[in-house]
């Protein structure tokens, strides 16, 4: 676990269970992956769906650098945190082989990219009136975004590093 971490850890849940792991990350996926069909038709240059392949690439490339930033200095390294994704950075990088700062500006990766997507979204959708699909999904994803901020709460309520993580969403009052 990374030395910034090691004195604040509080009780909390040691391992969590498959089933609400694997509808969490299913959260997410969906998620990432309905961005990807809002973002389809915004800009095809030559036919490519160049915007879609952007964030594809991102979601890959951030998703693996945060395993090895954030998680591999976790306390829930190489266990089964409300994500699971301890594990997943056990398989692939050694304990505590990133760094916790790049984590952080990583992490900016929950923050910003949704409201720019739904905002690029819904001004394709005004001008171009696209079919109903594309509404459908557009409000899909919102609703989503919205339904994670809780199920997230839930999950740092009874994390062991929500009183020091960075994106803990389940600080209590007075915590920095
Ligand atoms: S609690 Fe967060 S930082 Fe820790 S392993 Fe799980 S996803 Fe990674």
């Amino acid at each position: 676990m990374y030395k910034c971490y090691k004195d604040k850890i509080v009780p909390g849940t040691e391992s969590f269970s498959l089933l609400p792991i694997a509808g969490e990350n299913l959260l997410y996926l969906t998620m990432w992956v309905l961005a990807g069909y809002l973002l389809w038709p915004v800009w095809t240059p030559l036919g490519l769906p160049l915007l879609t392949i952007i964030w594809g690439v991102l979601v890959v490339v951030v998703q693996i650098l945060l395993k090895k930033h954030n998680c591999s200095g976790c306390y829930y390294y190489d266990k089964l945190c409300h994500l699971g994704w301890g594990k997943i950075s056990s398989a692939m990088f050694k304990q505590n082989s990133g760094d916790p700062n790049v984590g952080m500006k990583l992490s900016l990766f929950y923050i910003v990219p949704p409201p720019a997507i739904l905002l690029t979204a819904l001004v394709f959708a005004i001008i171009e009136d696209p079919v109903w699909i594309y509404w459908s999904v557009l409000v899909l994803f919102i609703t989503l975004n919205v339904a994670s901020f809780p199920i997230r709460k839930k999950g740092c309520g009874l994390c062991a590093m929500r009183e020091t993580c960075p994106g803990s969403a389940a600080k209590s009052k007075g915590t920095t």
